[in-house]
């Protein structure tokens, strides 16, 4: 049986997860209605609509027409595809005949904080589908996506895709792609992932341009660890590409690069839920449970081999924070946030941590994120999955102090948009310190590049972004290099503590402005107490904003006296609840969420 591994990637919402869907039930792996964006199993997911982990998925195709690749098809990027499949793979499922392909699709997420699993899933398959949505046309995460792809050296087959919308430019989103891939109109798929059309020729296409994975099934063993998460009865469940040999259940094996030992517990691969076929063959896509019990066993980029004399693959360039903020964690629940960190770690390859300690908020953990909605999720996760609520400071980018100059992060900044926006997004960037590069038209769009402080980017640019270009900009951005900062220390004394966590650090034009936003905020947030509260926001010791909260004595069931008792009962089990989302600072109690809030405003 042949095998061909590919990817989708795209702007977030251009229907990746739809368009796998309908993959799935074309090719008869699940059935028809089985639900919408079945790849995205976590609750979060579900729930926000969107994918934040890669997904894959193992689907088995009938080809329609068998025949060798169409030596005409153009291929974008110059990867030659074999003329004819060299190799035959042994397979335990004598079930399926020789024109059955085993596809093995990989679901990215979109978003650009994302995208190191978007890297991460790259370098496990051969090809990629890059779908763009013909209603949106060409966004940063499609130019940034195709970047990647082509640095893989990966077959890239262009994907037009929500030609059934009213409102679909389907033609000038292909003019688009044709001028960014270099491609020939004819290598355009154009389908919809709600109704099916295309999703056939689709699958075809996928047979005949993407090649099969390299071929060294009697090599030693080298499989690619792209994934993990943590199982409780299986441990550490490794998502892996064969790329050498093969693997089976039983057999004695190990991580290379942390030279862990384990024996398979199970092998196998993923079709929305895992299936034990007790094996990997050379070239597939799948999973192993290595029954191990630690984070620090078992690394994204390891490369599991049989033998010590194996040597690993080229792993990852591992993930860098973007961003910073400290965790912590309700009174008593340390503990279990140290392994829930552990746990996350595992399905989250780009989360890194380190024990931090504070005055007045206790211990907990400063943590790398690579933007703001990633921090959210992991928030979200840890309140979801392992019920701990946490308060959150502001989120900053690194600073770095050398020989006492203090530098900052810049970002190479990517904006795209269609033409009649460049002036309102050239407006908009000069607003934020940000340094012109250079502007790219492709076709009715504009692609321009500028030069910024990452602090500028990661707060509320984006929405800014968003709203002065009528929703119609993307934005992707990389770090550059570190610049000289003038940045000051901005204190917050609450009721006259100074809270040691809630130091910000940022560009001194910025601080008072930030100072009385900070107060004000706290002063609408804090309920108030039965003293008078005063914040203040300081720098250097000099006080630069003030704000005060009058002192009461609150009774929320006073009105009620006298009347319902149950009506009184559910009131102050609302306030209850309620105070599970309250943190104490210092002898104030404020919403866990009033820090990471302060920033998106
Ligand atoms: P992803 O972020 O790329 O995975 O996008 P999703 O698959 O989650 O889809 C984003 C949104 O677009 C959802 O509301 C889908 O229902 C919708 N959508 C996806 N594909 C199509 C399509 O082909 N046609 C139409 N009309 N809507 C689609
Ligand atoms: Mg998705």
């Amino acid at each position: 049986m042949q095998i061909r591994n590919f990817a989708i990637i795209a702007h977030v919402d251009h229907g990746k997860s739809t368009l796998a869907d309908r993959m799935l039930e074309k090719t008869g792996t699940v059935k028809v209605g089985s639900g919408n964006q079945l790849l995205d199993t976590m609750e979060l997911e579900r729930e926000k609509g969107i994918t934040i982990k890669l997904n894959p998925a193992r689907m088995f195709y009938e080809v329609k027409h068998p025949q060798i690749p169409n030596p005409k098809t153009q291929i974008p990027n110059n990867i030659q595809i074999p003329k004819t499949p060299d190799f035959r793979l042994q397979t335990s499922d004598l079930r399926l005949s020789d024109s059955t392909y085993q596809l093995n699709l990989i679901d990215t997420p979109g978003h650009v904080d994302f995208g190191y699993e978007v890297s991460r899933s790259l370098a496990a398959v051969e090809g990629v589908l890059l779908l763009v949505d013909a209603s949106q046309g060409i966004q940063a995460q499609t130019l940034t996506n195709l970047q990647l792809a082509k640095q893989n050296h990966l077959v890239i087959i262009p994907v037009v895709n929500k030609i059934d919308l009213p409102h679909a430019q389907s033609e000038e989103t292909a003019q688009q792609l044709v001028k960014v891939l270099q491609c020939a109109e004819d290598d355009i798929c154009f389908v919809s992932g709600k109704t099916g059309e295309g999703v056939d020729e689709l699958l075809e296409a996928i047979v005949q341009r993407i090649p099969p994975p390299k071929s060294q099934p009697d090599e030693p063993l080298q499989a690619l660890v792209f994934d993990s998460f943590f199982d409780v009865f299986l441990g550490v469940v490794a998502y892996v590409k064969v790329v050498s040999g093969s693997l089976k259940k039983n057999q004695p094996l190990m991580m290379r690069v942390t030279g862990v030992n384990f024996d398979c517990l199970q092998a196998g691969y993923l079709q929305i839920k895992r299936i034990d076929n007790g094996q990997l063959a050379n070239g597939e896509i799948g999973y192993v449970a290595t029954g191990l019990k630690t984070v620090h066993d078992c690394r994204v980029g390891d490369t599991i081999v049989a033998s010590a004399t194996t040597s690993a693959l080229p792993g990852y360039q591992i993930s860098k924070p973007m961003i910073f903020a400290s965790f912590f964690p309700e009174p008593g629940k340390e503990r279990e946030l140290t392994v829930a960190l552990d746990k996350l770690k595992l399905s989250d390859a780009s989360l890194s941590y380190e024990p931090v300690s504070s005055k007045a908020l206790g211990p907990g953990y400063s943590i790398g994120f690579l933007g703001l909605l990633h921090l959210e999720i992991i928030k979200e996760r840890l309140n979801r999955e392992f019920d701990i609520n946490i308060l959150v400071t502001t989120p900053s980018v690194a600073y770095k102090q050398e020989n006492g100059q203090w530098l900052e992060p810049w970002v190479e900044l990517e904006v795209v948009c269609p033409q009649e926006h460049y002036g309102a997004v050239s407006d908009l960037v000069a607003q934020n310190r940000a340094e012109f590069i250079n502007v790219e038209y492709v076709a009715d769009r504009v692609v321009c590049h500028y030069e910024a402080p990452l602090s500028e980017v990661i707060n509320d640019f984006y929405d800014k972004l968003k709203s002065v270009t009528s929703g119609y900009a993307s934005m992707d951005y990389q770090l550059k290099d570190y610049r000289p900062a003038d940045l000051v220390a901005v204190d917050l004394l609450v009721a006259g503590d100074k809270i040691d966590a809630l130091t910000q650090y940022m560009v001194r034009s910025k601080a008072e402005s930030y100072g009385r936003r900070l107060v004000e905020k706290l002063k609408e947030l804090i309920p108030r107490q039965n003293f008078e509260v005063t914040l203040q926001a300081a720098i250097g010791g000099k006080i630069i904003a003030r704000s005060d909260i009058s002192a009461v004595r609150k009774d929320v069931t006073a009105k009620l006296y006298g009347g319902d008792v149950t009506r009184k009962n559910k009131l102050l089990d609302k306030q209850r609840k309620g105070k599970k989302r309250m943190r104490q600072l210092g002898r104030v109690e404020v919403p866990s969420e009033v820090f990471v809030e302060l920033l998106k405003k």
